[in-house]
Protein backbone atom coordinates (compact mmCIF):
# COMPACT_ATOMS: atom_id res chain seq x y z
CA UNK A 1 0.00 0.00 0.00
CA UNK A 2 1.07 3.53 -0.96
CA UNK A 3 2.73 5.92 1.92
CA UNK A 4 1.82 9.65 2.31
CA UNK A 5 3.75 12.65 3.77
CA UNK A 6 0.47 13.89 4.71
CA UNK A 7 -2.88 12.45 5.60
CA UNK A 8 -6.03 14.46 5.84
CA UNK A 9 -8.92 12.79 7.29
CA UNK A 10 -12.30 13.90 5.81
CA UNK A 11 -12.68 16.32 3.09
CA UNK A 12 -15.03 19.02 4.26
CA UNK A 13 -13.77 22.46 5.31
CA UNK A 14 -10.93 22.27 7.47
CA UNK A 15 -9.75 19.63 5.51
CA UNK A 16 -10.22 20.91 1.92
CA UNK A 17 -9.40 24.61 3.42
CA UNK A 18 -6.08 23.02 4.98
CA UNK A 19 -5.00 21.63 1.62
CA UNK A 20 -5.67 24.36 -0.48
CA UNK A 21 -3.30 26.46 2.30
CA UNK A 22 -0.56 24.49 1.87
CA UNK A 23 -1.07 24.22 -2.02
CA UNK A 24 -1.35 28.02 -3.18
CA UNK A 25 1.93 27.87 -0.86
CA UNK A 26 3.51 25.38 -2.62
CA UNK A 27 3.80 23.24 0.52
CA UNK A 28 2.66 20.74 -1.51
CA UNK A 29 5.27 20.49 -4.41
CA UNK A 30 7.71 17.94 -3.20
CA UNK A 31 5.39 16.36 -0.19
CA UNK A 32 2.80 13.79 -1.14
CA UNK A 33 -0.82 14.72 1.00
CA UNK A 34 -3.86 12.05 0.85
CA UNK A 35 -7.51 13.32 1.46
CA UNK A 36 -10.16 10.51 2.70
CA UNK A 37 -13.46 11.53 2.28
CA UNK A 38 -15.87 9.36 2.14
CA UNK A 39 -18.46 11.63 0.03
CA UNK A 40 -19.27 10.69 -3.73
CA UNK A 41 -19.63 14.18 -5.06
CA UNK A 42 -19.63 17.48 -3.89
CA UNK A 43 -22.62 19.66 -3.79
CA UNK A 44 -23.65 22.17 -1.57
CA UNK A 45 -24.80 21.69 2.07
CA UNK A 46 -23.42 24.20 4.08
CA UNK A 47 -23.68 28.01 4.04
CA UNK A 48 -20.63 29.58 5.71
CA UNK A 49 -21.27 32.93 7.57
CA UNK A 50 -18.92 35.06 9.87
CA UNK A 51 -17.70 38.57 10.10
CA UNK A 52 -14.95 38.81 8.11
CA UNK A 53 -12.41 40.16 10.53
CA UNK A 54 -9.53 38.72 9.29
CA UNK A 55 -8.39 38.09 5.32
CA UNK A 56 -9.38 34.57 4.00
CA UNK A 57 -9.20 32.97 0.48
CA UNK A 58 -12.57 32.45 -0.30
CA UNK A 59 -13.73 35.47 -1.17
CA UNK A 60 -14.67 34.63 -4.69
CA UNK A 61 -16.94 32.13 -3.00
CA UNK A 62 -18.79 34.81 -1.15
CA UNK A 63 -22.52 34.55 -2.10
CA UNK A 64 -23.28 37.80 -0.48
CA UNK A 65 -21.66 40.62 2.11
CA UNK A 66 -24.17 42.96 4.19
CA UNK A 67 -22.76 46.25 5.94
CA UNK A 68 -26.01 45.90 8.11
CA UNK A 69 -27.85 43.87 10.73
CA UNK A 70 -30.37 43.66 13.05
CA UNK A 71 -31.70 42.02 16.38
CA UNK A 72 -34.68 41.92 17.87
CA UNK A 73 -36.89 40.48 20.99
CA UNK A 74 -40.72 41.04 21.11
CA UNK A 75 -41.17 44.86 20.71
CA UNK A 76 -38.20 45.65 20.36
CA UNK A 77 -35.67 45.95 17.35
CA UNK A 78 -32.02 47.04 16.99
CA UNK A 79 -30.51 48.17 13.73
CA UNK A 80 -26.97 48.03 13.96
CA UNK A 81 -23.60 48.60 11.51
CA UNK A 82 -20.99 46.32 10.25
CA UNK A 83 -18.89 48.28 7.77
CA UNK A 84 -15.91 47.63 9.40
CA UNK A 85 -15.87 44.00 9.29
CA UNK A 86 -18.59 42.53 7.14
CA UNK A 87 -20.71 39.59 7.41
CA UNK A 88 -20.28 37.61 4.47
CA UNK A 89 -22.17 34.43 3.25
CA UNK A 90 -20.26 31.70 1.83
CA UNK A 91 -21.72 29.27 -0.53
CA UNK A 92 -20.07 25.73 0.08
CA UNK A 93 -20.93 24.51 -3.37
CA UNK A 94 -18.31 27.46 -4.93
CA UNK A 95 -15.80 26.44 -2.23
CA UNK A 96 -15.87 23.01 -2.96
CA UNK A 97 -15.22 23.38 -6.45
CA UNK A 98 -12.47 26.29 -6.12
CA UNK A 99 -10.51 24.02 -3.94
CA UNK A 100 -10.89 20.53 -6.00
CA UNK A 101 -10.56 22.53 -9.48
CA UNK A 102 -6.98 24.35 -7.89
CA UNK A 103 -6.02 20.25 -6.19
CA UNK A 104 -6.55 18.62 -9.06
CA UNK A 105 -4.29 20.06 -11.17
CA UNK A 106 -1.59 18.89 -8.23
CA UNK A 107 0.21 15.15 -8.94
CA UNK A 108 0.74 14.83 -5.46
CA UNK A 109 -2.49 15.06 -4.14
CA UNK A 110 -4.60 12.12 -3.96
CA UNK A 111 -8.12 11.25 -2.83
CA UNK A 112 -9.40 8.31 -1.11
CA UNK A 113 -12.50 6.91 0.37
CA UNK A 114 -11.21 5.08 2.72
CA UNK A 115 -8.33 5.02 5.14
CA UNK A 116 -7.66 1.50 4.79
CA UNK A 117 -6.64 2.20 1.03
CA UNK A 118 -3.45 3.36 2.01
CA UNK A 119 -0.37 3.11 4.42
CA UNK A 120 -0.81 5.52 7.75
CA UNK A 121 2.15 4.77 9.68
CA UNK A 122 4.94 6.82 8.67
CA UNK A 123 2.04 10.21 7.73
CA UNK A 124 1.45 13.20 9.52
CA UNK A 125 -2.50 13.10 10.53
CA UNK A 126 -4.80 15.83 10.27
CA UNK A 127 -7.44 14.60 11.32
CA UNK A 128 -11.41 16.28 11.05
CA UNK A 129 -13.86 13.38 12.23
CA UNK A 130 -14.58 14.43 15.79
CA UNK A 131 -14.70 12.26 18.39
CA UNK A 132 -17.90 13.73 20.52
CA UNK A 133 -18.41 13.34 24.00
CA UNK A 134 -21.32 14.73 25.80
CA UNK A 135 -20.05 17.33 28.08
CA UNK A 136 -21.67 17.98 31.63
CA UNK A 137 -23.77 20.88 29.71
CA UNK A 138 -24.53 19.15 26.31
CA UNK A 139 -25.81 22.20 24.67
CA UNK A 140 -25.81 22.02 21.19
CA UNK A 141 -26.81 24.79 18.44
CA UNK A 142 -29.35 22.93 16.02
CA UNK A 143 -30.57 23.96 12.90
CA UNK A 144 -32.62 24.42 10.01
CA UNK A 145 -32.68 26.65 7.13
CA UNK A 146 -34.00 27.29 3.79
CA UNK A 147 -33.56 29.26 1.14
CA UNK A 148 -37.00 30.59 -0.52
CA UNK A 149 -37.98 32.79 -3.73
CA UNK A 150 -40.71 35.19 -3.43
CA UNK A 151 -43.25 35.76 -6.01
CA UNK A 152 -43.25 39.63 -4.95
CA UNK A 153 -39.72 41.85 -3.60
CA UNK A 154 -40.23 41.63 -0.48
CA UNK A 155 -36.66 41.72 1.46
CA UNK A 156 -34.17 44.68 2.32
CA UNK A 157 -31.16 42.91 0.59
CA UNK A 158 -28.80 45.28 2.33
CA UNK A 159 -29.50 44.49 6.44
CA UNK A 160 -29.86 40.74 7.26
CA UNK A 161 -31.49 39.55 10.83
CA UNK A 162 -28.99 38.14 13.31
CA UNK A 163 -31.33 37.20 16.02
CA UNK A 164 -35.20 37.38 15.97
CA UNK A 165 -36.16 36.25 19.39
CA UNK A 166 -40.21 37.01 18.75
CA UNK A 167 -41.25 33.37 18.46
CA UNK A 168 -41.89 30.50 20.86
CA UNK A 169 -39.12 29.55 23.27
CA UNK A 170 -40.31 25.86 24.67
CA UNK A 171 -38.25 26.72 27.55
CA UNK A 172 -35.06 26.16 25.78
CA UNK A 173 -33.32 29.36 23.23
CA UNK A 174 -35.21 29.64 20.04
CA UNK A 175 -34.63 32.12 17.36
CA UNK A 176 -34.67 32.75 13.25
CA UNK A 177 -32.10 33.95 11.14
CA UNK A 178 -32.57 35.51 7.91
CA UNK A 179 -30.13 36.62 5.22
CA UNK A 180 -31.70 38.34 2.46
CA UNK A 181 -29.35 37.35 -0.61
CA UNK A 182 -31.73 39.57 -3.13
CA UNK A 183 -35.13 41.15 -2.37
CA UNK A 184 -36.80 38.04 -3.60
CA UNK A 185 -34.49 35.83 -1.94
CA UNK A 186 -33.40 34.51 1.50
CA UNK A 187 -31.84 32.07 3.46
CA UNK A 188 -34.38 31.38 6.83
CA UNK A 189 -33.38 29.43 9.42
CA UNK A 190 -34.66 28.32 12.94
CA UNK A 191 -32.15 27.64 15.46
CA UNK A 192 -32.03 26.48 18.64
CA UNK A 193 -29.80 26.36 21.52
CA UNK A 194 -30.38 23.36 24.02
CA UNK A 195 -30.04 19.87 25.14
CA UNK A 196 -30.81 17.10 22.52
CA UNK A 197 -32.50 14.72 24.54
CA UNK A 198 -35.60 14.59 22.82
CA UNK A 199 -36.80 15.59 19.31
CA UNK A 200 -39.57 17.99 20.51
CA UNK A 201 -38.06 20.82 19.16
CA UNK A 202 -36.98 19.64 15.72
CA UNK A 203 -40.15 20.30 13.69
CA UNK A 204 -38.04 22.23 11.60
CA UNK A 205 -40.38 22.55 8.53
CA UNK A 206 -43.70 23.91 10.93
CA UNK A 207 -41.40 26.30 12.68
CA UNK A 208 -39.91 28.12 9.50
CA UNK A 209 -43.88 27.52 7.85
CA UNK A 210 -45.09 29.43 10.51
CA UNK A 211 -42.68 32.18 10.85
CA UNK A 212 -42.49 32.32 7.00
CA UNK A 213 -46.39 33.15 6.77
CA UNK A 214 -47.17 35.02 10.29
CA UNK A 215 -44.19 36.68 10.99
CA UNK A 216 -42.80 37.66 8.20
CA UNK A 217 -46.26 37.70 6.23
CA UNK A 218 -45.18 35.80 3.34
CA UNK A 219 -47.40 34.00 1.35
CA UNK A 220 -46.12 33.04 -2.21
CA UNK A 221 -42.94 31.46 -2.07
CA UNK A 222 -41.09 28.54 -2.66
CA UNK A 223 -38.19 26.71 -1.44
CA UNK A 224 -34.83 26.17 -3.52
CA UNK A 225 -32.89 24.42 -1.06
CA UNK A 226 -33.13 23.21 2.68
CA UNK A 227 -30.15 22.66 5.42
CA UNK A 228 -29.77 21.11 8.61
CA UNK A 229 -27.13 21.25 11.29
CA UNK A 230 -26.18 20.97 14.54
CA UNK A 231 -23.44 22.15 16.17
CA UNK A 232 -21.54 20.75 19.69
CA UNK A 233 -20.86 23.45 22.05
CA UNK A 234 -18.68 21.69 23.83
CA UNK A 235 -15.07 20.31 22.57
CA UNK A 236 -14.52 17.16 21.37
CA UNK A 237 -12.21 15.03 22.74
CA UNK A 238 -9.08 15.36 21.55
CA UNK A 239 -6.46 13.03 21.55
CA UNK A 240 -3.00 14.15 22.18
CA UNK A 241 -1.06 11.90 19.20
CA UNK A 242 2.45 12.79 18.31
CA UNK A 243 1.80 12.59 14.53
CA UNK A 244 -1.70 13.91 14.45
CA UNK A 245 -3.07 16.94 14.58
CA UNK A 246 -7.49 17.32 15.31
CA UNK A 247 -8.60 20.43 12.94
CA UNK A 248 -11.79 21.58 11.94
CA UNK A 249 -14.70 21.29 14.71
CA UNK A 250 -12.80 18.15 15.91
CA UNK A 251 -9.72 20.42 16.53
CA UNK A 252 -11.95 22.48 18.57
CA UNK A 253 -12.27 25.45 16.46
CA UNK A 254 -15.89 26.09 17.51
CA UNK A 255 -16.71 29.20 19.08
CA UNK A 256 -18.98 27.81 22.00
CA UNK A 257 -21.04 30.59 22.77
CA UNK A 258 -22.27 31.03 18.62
CA UNK A 259 -21.38 28.42 16.86
CA UNK A 260 -19.00 30.24 14.86
CA UNK A 261 -15.98 27.80 13.03
CA UNK A 262 -15.49 28.87 9.85
CA UNK A 263 -13.21 31.41 10.48
CA UNK A 264 -10.92 29.37 12.73
CA UNK A 265 -10.04 27.08 10.73
CA UNK A 266 -9.18 29.09 8.25
CA UNK A 267 -6.67 31.01 10.88
CA UNK A 268 -5.65 27.15 12.40
CA UNK A 269 -5.03 26.09 8.38
CA UNK A 270 -3.15 29.42 7.91
CA UNK A 271 -1.13 28.40 11.21
CA UNK A 272 -0.15 24.69 10.02
CA UNK A 273 1.11 26.29 6.34
CA UNK A 274 3.72 28.56 8.13
CA UNK A 275 4.84 25.56 10.57
CA UNK A 276 4.70 22.89 8.24
CA UNK A 277 8.11 21.96 7.96
CA UNK A 278 8.33 21.61 11.97
CA UNK A 279 4.50 20.07 12.19
CA UNK A 280 5.71 16.83 14.90
CA UNK A 281 7.01 19.72 17.36
CA UNK A 282 4.85 22.88 17.00
CA UNK A 283 2.44 24.07 19.65
CA UNK A 284 -1.01 23.12 19.70
CA UNK A 285 -3.28 25.50 18.18
CA UNK A 286 -6.70 26.65 20.23
CA UNK A 287 -9.05 29.31 20.92
CA UNK A 288 -7.50 31.64 23.44
CA UNK A 289 -8.18 30.46 27.17
CA UNK A 290 -9.93 33.61 27.70
CA UNK A 291 -12.69 33.22 25.36
CA UNK A 292 -13.00 29.02 26.45
CA UNK A 293 -13.59 30.28 30.18
CA UNK A 294 -16.01 33.24 29.07
CA UNK A 295 -17.83 31.08 26.89
CA UNK A 296 -18.06 27.86 29.45
CA UNK A 297 -19.49 30.77 32.22
CA UNK A 298 -22.13 32.13 29.36
CA UNK A 299 -23.28 28.34 28.37
CA UNK A 300 -23.70 27.73 32.31
CA UNK A 301 -26.06 30.92 32.30
CA UNK A 302 -27.90 29.80 29.46
CA UNK A 303 -28.53 25.86 30.90
CA UNK A 304 -29.71 27.81 34.00
CA UNK A 305 -31.97 30.27 32.78
CA UNK A 306 -32.74 29.61 28.89
CA UNK A 307 -35.80 32.40 29.13
CA UNK A 308 -33.58 35.60 30.17
CA UNK A 309 -31.00 34.63 27.21
CA UNK A 310 -32.96 36.84 24.51
CA UNK A 311 -32.38 39.89 26.78
CA UNK A 312 -29.01 38.92 27.50
CA UNK A 313 -28.07 38.75 23.56
CA UNK A 314 -30.40 41.83 23.06
CA UNK A 315 -27.70 43.78 25.58
CA UNK A 316 -24.37 42.45 24.39
CA UNK A 317 -25.45 43.92 21.19
CA UNK A 318 -25.99 47.58 22.80
CA UNK A 319 -22.33 47.51 23.10
CA UNK A 320 -20.69 49.03 19.85
CA UNK A 321 -21.29 46.64 17.06
CA UNK A 322 -17.73 46.09 16.26
CA UNK A 323 -16.84 45.43 19.41
CA UNK A 324 -19.27 42.64 20.10
CA UNK A 325 -17.89 41.40 16.69
CA UNK A 326 -14.19 41.85 17.49
CA UNK A 327 -15.62 39.72 20.93
CA UNK A 328 -17.31 37.07 19.26
CA UNK A 329 -14.30 36.33 16.73
CA UNK A 330 -11.98 35.92 19.16
CA UNK A 331 -10.40 39.50 18.96
CA UNK A 332 -11.51 41.98 21.76
CA UNK A 333 -8.64 43.59 24.04
CA UNK A 334 -9.16 43.64 27.98
CA UNK A 335 -11.15 46.57 27.81
CA UNK A 336 -13.58 45.40 24.74
CA UNK A 337 -14.01 41.97 27.15
CA UNK A 338 -14.76 44.51 30.22
CA UNK A 339 -17.47 46.54 28.13
CA UNK A 340 -19.29 43.23 27.24
CA UNK A 341 -19.55 41.47 30.58
CA UNK A 342 -20.37 44.92 32.18
CA UNK A 343 -23.71 44.63 30.21
CA UNK A 344 -24.04 41.14 31.40
CA UNK A 345 -26.42 40.89 34.17
CA UNK A 346 -23.85 40.26 36.60
CA UNK A 347 -25.50 37.94 39.79
CA UNK A 348 -26.72 35.58 37.23
CA UNK A 349 -22.55 35.66 35.42
CA UNK A 350 -21.61 35.43 39.07
CA UNK A 351 -23.60 32.25 40.70
CA UNK A 352 -22.85 30.67 36.91
CA UNK A 353 -18.92 31.11 38.24
CA UNK A 354 -19.68 28.91 41.38
CA UNK A 355 -22.21 26.57 39.52
C1 LIG B 1 -25.37 23.07 8.18
C2 LIG B 1 -24.23 23.77 8.90
C3 LIG B 1 -24.10 25.17 8.76
C4 LIG B 1 -23.03 25.81 9.41
N1 LIG B 1 -22.93 27.18 9.28
C5 LIG B 1 -21.88 27.81 9.83
C6 LIG B 1 -21.74 29.22 9.67
O1 LIG B 1 -22.62 29.89 9.11
N2 LIG B 1 -20.62 29.83 10.18
C7 LIG B 1 -19.66 29.11 10.84
O2 LIG B 1 -18.64 29.70 11.24
N3 LIG B 1 -19.80 27.79 11.07
C8 LIG B 1 -20.89 27.13 10.58
N4 LIG B 1 -21.03 25.78 10.77
C9 LIG B 1 -20.04 25.09 11.65
C10 LIG B 1 -18.76 24.65 10.89
O3 LIG B 1 -18.20 25.75 10.22
C11 LIG B 1 -19.03 23.55 9.91
O4 LIG B 1 -19.56 22.44 10.57
C12 LIG B 1 -17.78 23.12 9.16
O5 LIG B 1 -18.20 22.35 8.07
C13 LIG B 1 -16.82 22.33 10.05
O6 LIG B 1 -15.77 21.85 9.26
P1 LIG B 1 -15.12 20.43 9.52
O7 LIG B 1 -14.15 20.22 8.45
O8 LIG B 1 -14.73 20.33 10.94
O9 LIG B 1 -16.34 19.40 9.34
P2 LIG B 1 -17.02 18.99 7.96
O10 LIG B 1 -17.10 20.14 7.04
O11 LIG B 1 -18.29 18.31 8.35
O12 LIG B 1 -16.00 17.94 7.35
C14 LIG B 1 -15.81 16.65 7.85
C15 LIG B 1 -15.65 15.72 6.65
O13 LIG B 1 -15.31 14.42 7.10
C16 LIG B 1 -15.95 13.48 6.28
N5 LIG B 1 -16.01 12.22 7.01
C17 LIG B 1 -16.95 11.79 7.87
N6 LIG B 1 -16.63 10.57 8.35
C18 LIG B 1 -15.45 10.23 7.80
C19 LIG B 1 -14.57 9.11 7.93
N7 LIG B 1 -14.87 8.09 8.75
N8 LIG B 1 -13.42 9.09 7.22
C20 LIG B 1 -13.09 10.13 6.42
N9 LIG B 1 -13.89 11.23 6.26
C21 LIG B 1 -15.04 11.27 6.95
C22 LIG B 1 -17.30 14.11 5.98
O14 LIG B 1 -17.88 13.56 4.81
C23 LIG B 1 -16.92 15.59 5.82
O15 LIG B 1 -16.67 15.92 4.48
C24 LIG B 1 -22.09 25.08 10.19
C25 LIG B 1 -22.29 23.72 10.35
C26 LIG B 1 -23.33 23.06 9.72
C27 LIG B 1 -23.50 21.57 9.95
Amino acid sequence: MREFDYIILGGGCAGLSLAYELEIHEKLKNKSLAIIEPREDYKKDKTWSFWKIIPHNFDDCVKKSWDNFSINIPGKTNYLECKDYPYQSIDSGLFYKKINNKLKDNKNVYFFKDINEIDKKNSFIFNSIPNIKKNHLNIWQHFCGVEIETQNNFFDKEIFNLMDFDCEQRESVHFFYTLPYSKNKALVETTWLSKMNDNSQKDYDNQIKSYIENNLKIKNYKITYKEEGAIPLFYPLIKNEKNMINIGTAGGMTRLSTGYTFLNIQEHSMYIRRNIENIVNSKNYEISKKYQFLDEIFLRVLDNHPEKMPDIFFKMFKTSPKTVIKFLSNKSNLLEDLSIIFKMPKWLFIKALFY
